[in-house]
């Protein structure tokens, strides 16, 4: 592990002066992914800033009706947190399928936003990967490559965003503020996270110097119709092989609103708005998510060990439709 210094900073204002003079400074709060990366010469900064001083730790009402969730809230806080049960159950239940307790209690929703892939090549020093290295080839494509995506994939990397959470803020159509010594600005979820395309190094929008400060909710929650299903290799402390986020409004068993998003198949959480939208104004019923699922699984590819995925995909999208069409709130 590099050697890097270390400032524990009590104010924005500080936070940002903090990463002045080094040449590879990161803001840590929780630290679940970012250690493990430090200890395996993945990240190498020469600079610590630890934020969880700052004043990000709120989940309040936000102008809009919505919940605004602090950037340094922790997951479990979050997934637990009463208004976040009763008007999002989505988003619960998929932070619920994510990490373990221990973890829960220590990671930040800014962090698991910023988390990486798991591809193991990513994590393995002696390989080749670009987007640990860019330029030096992608080991995944010919290699082993079961967790690997099946939608959105470039030439120069086919890994996945590991996060539960992200998949249920992706449908639930969040926004993301930021803060930089240059000002505010909000993002919407879906322009959040990049695919991978040439330069896989990059896994968000982000710029150096910004700040995730919290995360906003809209007022619809599909609290009545939701549903997370996750499919993984054994049933706790996993990440998706392939996971679903549904939500529907429904009214007289017609649908009103559709909104599907897909963990575990891109470098991104996987939304497809014309199929959402050909699913609205029809009824809720298998064969129409059936057609909603082949709808979003066109196009689909796989590299060799992970082809089963797009039949996983396609009947994980019916299941979680279906589940979400028969809850009540
Ligand atoms: Fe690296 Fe991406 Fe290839 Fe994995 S899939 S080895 S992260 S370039």
């Amino acid at each position: 592990m590099r050697e890097f210094t270390y400032t524990s900073a009590a104010s924005i204002d500080r936070a940002f002066s903090a990463l002045e003079g080094h040449e590879y400074p990161k803001f840590i709060a929780g630290g679940t992914n970012l250690l493990d990366l430090m200890k395996e010469n993945v990240e190498r900064p020469d600079h610590l800033v630890d934020i969880t001083k700052l004043a990000f730790k709120d989940i309040i009402e936000n102008e809009e009706g919505g919940i605004r969730l602090g950037a340094l809230a922790t997951n479990a806080e979050t997934a637990y947190h009463e208004q976040v049960q009763k008007r999002y159950p989505l988003l619960s239940q998929a932070i619920l399928a994510g990490a373990s307790p221990q973890l829960r209690n220590m990671a930040t929703n800014g962090g698991n936003l910023l988390q990486r892939t798991r591809c193991y090549y990513f994590y393995d020093t002696a390989t080749p990967c670009n987007k640990r290295s860019p330029g030096s080839g992608c080991s995944a494509k010919n290699g082993y490559n079961r967790m690997h995506a099946i939608l959105g994939a470039s030439e120069d990397c086919i890994a996945v965003h590991p996060s539960d959470m992200c998949v249920a803020l992706a449908a639930l159509d969040a926004t993301v503020n930021v803060a930089s010594r240059d000002g505010n600005r909000s993002i919407p979820f879906r322009e959040f996270h990049r695919l991978p395309e040439n330069a896989p190094q990059l896994d968000t929008v982000l710029v150096p110097g910004e700040i995730i400060t919290s995360i906003d909710l809209p007022p619809n929650g599909f609290a009545k119709h939701s549903a997370y299903l996750k499919l993984r290799d054994r049933a706790s402390y996993a990440f998706a092989l392939v996971s679903v986020a549904a939500a529907l409004d429904i009214y007289e068993g017609i649908i009103t609103g559709a909104r599907i998003a897909l963990g575990g198949v891109a470098h991104k959480p996987w939304r497809n708005t014309e199929a959402e939208a050909a699913l609205t104004g029809k009824a809720a019923t298998k064969a129409n998510f059936s057609a909603a699922a082949s709808q979003i699984l066109e196009g689909a590819k796989g590299y060799g060990d992970n082809d089963f995925k797009i039949k996983l995909a396609t009947r994980a999208i019916i299941r979680a439709l279906e589940m979400a069409a028969e809850t009540t709130g």
